[in-house]
């Protein structure tokens, strides 16, 4: 079966049905398969851009003039490897003035508290998810009643983004565009970033993905989901980005990207079919998850309560 888009081996592993009823086990599975508390090599991407995340989970440092922006860091494990990976870059993790995310689920806001302890930088996050980030995750509308399972802790958010909001430091400008679904306040960052004088668009695309036990039809839980994922796939699907970075690695093939890179430099990291692809995928999973839910209605009630969009 596929969590995150990769396939788990299918010996022992529990059914799609189990793990939509038992979210520790979810997390547990997609933490130990998908190797997101194992540290990995950090590397150069373009510019300012570096990764400096785990083997599973992407976090992203852009390295300005004026100090630093971390985009993502991972689960509450993570915060050691992360300023690992920034030490062996030859940076100072306590450079980091500002910290966003892609949304506030724990294994990507996970060490927000561990971060900003280190190096007093200012949290921003987009509104809908500010709440969930100050109370550990309790009030996400998916996870909030297993929110001491996630083990995320509370953190104080020092700007509230919306819509369109630019953060900007040094030479770096990145654009927050809210893009919900998977959470409320799911965002996606977009920048263009100069290299060797060219210049490079970027995008860290968010917002598109459902786990398992989501209803993303119509659910009781976020009434108008399914409007937002439609909303955020279109908006996903307008972008054409050079280079792209997934908040899971195997989204974008980091291993292999970072291989190329070794001798092909910033040709290994452009890959706009990569993100058509990707974005392809999760039109194809919403549209498909959502005429399952909407079948099943219609044969549990007789008639489905579905609004049209
Ligand atoms: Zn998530």
């Amino acid at each position: 079966m596929h969590v995150f888009g990769q396939e788990l081996p299918a010996k022992k592993m529990p059914t799609k049905e189990e793990l939509a009823k038992n979210n520790k086990l979810f997390i547990e599975l997609a933490n130990k398969h998908l190797h997101w508390d194992e540290p990995t090599e950090p590397a150069h991407v373009v510019g300012p851009l570096y990764f400096v995340g785990t083997r599973g989970l992407s976090s992203w440092l852009f390295v300005t003039s004026e100090g630093n922006i971390l985009l993502n860091t991972g689960t509450p494990r993570s915060g050691p490897m992360i300023v690992e990976s920034i030490r062996k870059l030859g940076f100072k993790p306590e450079d980091i003035k500002i910290i966003i995310n892609g949304h506030g689920h724990s294994d990507h806001a996970g060490a927000f508290a561990y971060m900003k302890k280190l190096t007093g930088a200012q949290i921003a996050i987009m509104e809908p998810d500010v709440a969930m980030i100050e109370d550990g995750g309790k009030s996400d509308f998916h996870y909030g009643k297993d929110y001491k399972i996630m083990g995320q802790p509370p953190v104080k958010v020092d700007r509230i983004l919306h819509d369109g909001d630019i953060v900007k430091l040094g030479e770096v400008s990145l654009t927050a565009h809210l893009t919900p679904g998977h959470t409320k306040g799911s965002t996606t960052w977009v920048t263009t970033l100069m290299e060797g004088g060219k210049q490079y668009k970027v995008v860290f695309p968010d917002g598109a993905g459902f786990n398992p036990g989501y209803q993303i039809a119509n659910p009781e839980e976020y009434p108008g989901i399914n409007q937002d994922y439609r909303k955020t796939l279109t908006f996903l699907e307008s972008l054409k980005p050079d280079i792209w970075g997934g908040h899971h690695t195997e989204y974008f093939d980091l291993e292999n990207k970072k291989k190329r890179a070794a001798t092909e430099e910033i040709k290994a990291w452009i890959d706009p079919e990569g993100y058509r692809r990707f974005i392809a995928g999760k039109r194809k999973a919403f549209e498909e998850e959502t005429a399952l839910e909407m079948g099943r209605k219609k044969d549990v009630g007789g008639k489905s309560n579905l609004k049209k969009n």
